[in-house]
């Protein structure tokens, strides 16, 4: 970016302009997944609207394009791009509770950690992620799968409207009633549309929760799958839950000599009436031998941070996703294949349903393409050493090419991969070319690029 064009910003930013000979910049280009190592022109650190406004017009008049960014947790690492202006709102965390309307007002930077902080307080949540700190943006925007998506829905079905900067740098605020295309593209398009500044939410009576996780031998894991297969169809609509593979870290749930051992195991989070919990988790814990067991009553913010140290910052990340209409014998048997390889602690897979609530909302009310699944499955590939790359990433691809015969085309754009070009269109699902329609109406430049982009029509 020209010297000018960067005193120009630096004039009229509230937040902070960094660009490369700037002490900090190779702090502030690092993003989660400490495989990306890309250089932005600059990277505005926004305090406000205005700032996310300045931003978007100068990338527009420089004709660069905008890498977003919220918790900066994308895996391809979407929060960043060579040459780009970063629209970074991490600093933009406000979060106000309507307690009577049961609604929040949260800002484009928060966390999900910023945003149950406030909602519990009044003993309120939605659907969010299951760990406490990534972005409400990004994973609200994509979809949005946590442990109360069966009982409300997924996070992008809880938006009520989203204040949005659009690619010329005009602001609009989209809903139902206001810019109803734009509400609808937002919701499942992922950040193609334009930054968003603040998101309102519906919210739901949701305080403490009994949750945690129980661990089972590997050669029990298909009758727990089946268990859970069974299970999870009817179950009641309070009950989050999912299947995982897992090296048992040193915990003291755990036997000692245990320790290191790989798992499988089923998470999960009873949010209905504590004294019902037994009975909702029983079909699991009768499924097979309990190995080990962490379940208890806690806050819901706890649960949503129980995991948090197997995630930390600075980890290599590689994952690939599939949606799943049923866990047939032939997914099962793909996942005896490489479940129990699971190279590393913070590896993992896991078996997301998507099913209870998220069916009762049809397929073209909102962006989101893949209604008709009922599991969205990740495989995800985080490991701390760089060396370890090669290995790791082969164990990713080998696992999903074993589990793709049993799977949809396409997976959970919050989950993809940023190798596979050829995946963006059937990751979208059924909605694909209404989006490609209102990508060419709101934005034709396609300005908003770093991301699972959808290519105007
Ligand atoms: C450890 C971990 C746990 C996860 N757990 C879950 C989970 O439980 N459930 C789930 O559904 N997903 C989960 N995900 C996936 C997650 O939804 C995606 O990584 C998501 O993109 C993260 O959003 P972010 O805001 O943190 O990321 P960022 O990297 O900040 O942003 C990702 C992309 O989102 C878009 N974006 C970000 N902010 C804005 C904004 N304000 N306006 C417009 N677009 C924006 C941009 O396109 C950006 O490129 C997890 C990811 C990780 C790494």
């Amino acid at each position: 970016m020209n010297e000018n064009a960067v005193s120009d910003l630096r004039g009229h930013v509230r937040g902070g302009v960094v660009t490369p000979g700037d002490e900090g910049y190779d702090e502030a280009r690092k993003v989660y997944n400490a495989m990306i190592d890309k250089r932005p022109a600059v990277i505005i650190r926004c305090a406000d609207v205005a700032d996310v406004i300045t931003a978007v017009k100068a990338a527009g008049k420089e004709n660069l394009p905008i890498a977003i960014r919220c918790g900066s947790h994308s895996v391809p690492g979407f929060g960043t791009a060579d040459n780009a202006v970063v629209v970074d709102l991490s600093r933009m965390k406000g979060v106000r509770v309507d307690p009577p309307s049961r609604t929040v007002w949260a800002e484009g930077g928060c966390t999900w950690g910023d945003f149950n902080h406030a909602t519990h307080a009044f003993g309120l949540a939605t659907t969010g992620g299951i760990i406490s700190t990534t972005g409400i943006a990004g994973l609200t925007l994509g979809g949005g799968i946590g442990y109360l998506t069966r009982g409300c829905g997924l996070s992008l079905d809880n938006l009520i409207s989203a204040d949005v900067v659009l690619a010329d740098g005009s602001f609009v605020t989209a809903s139902e009633k206001s810019h109803p295309d734009l509400f609808w593209a937002l919701r499942g398009g992922g950040g193609n549309f334009g930054v968003v500044t603040s998101f309102q939410y519906k919210l739901q009576p949701v305080n403490d929760i009994v949750g945690g996780v129980m661990l089972f031998e590997v050669e029990d894991a298909p009758k727990v799958m089946r268990a859970y297969n069974e299970y999870i169809t009817n179950a009641p609509r309070e009950l989050g839950a999912f299947f995982a593979w897992q090296i048992a870290p040193p915990l003291p749930f755990i036997p000692e000599n245990r320790h290191g051992d790989t798992f499988c195991a089923m998470v999960v989070c009873w949010a209905g009436a504590q004294d019902q919990a037994a009975k909702a988790i029983a079909p699991f814990r009768e499924s097979a031998h309990v190995v080990a067991e962490y379940i208890g009553h806690m806050p819901y913010p706890g649960m949503n941070s129980l995991f948090d140290g197997l995630v930390p910052p600075g980890l290599q990340h590689y994952w690939k996703a599939v949606y799943v209409r049923d866990l047939t014998d032939g997914a099962i048997e793909a996942h005896m294949r490489f479940g129990p390889k699971v190279p590393v602690v913070n590896s993992t897979i896991h078996i997301y349903p998507i099913n209870g609530a998220v069916h009762e909302v049809a397929a073209e009310a909102t962006a989101f393409g893949h209604r008709d699944a009922k599991y969205a499955t990740v495989v995800a590939g985080m490991w701390p050493d760089p060396k370890q790359n090669e290995a790791n990433i082969r164990w990713v691809k080998d696992y999903y090419a074993a589990l793709a015969p049993h799977s949809e085309r396409g997976g959970y754009i919050n989950f993809a991969a940023s190798d596979e070009v050829d995946r963006v269109g059937a990751n979208f699902g059924s909605n694909f070319d209404q989006l490609r329609k209102l990508k060419a109406k709101y934005d034709p430049n396609n300005r908003f690029r770093i991301n699972q982009n959808i290519v105007p029509a």
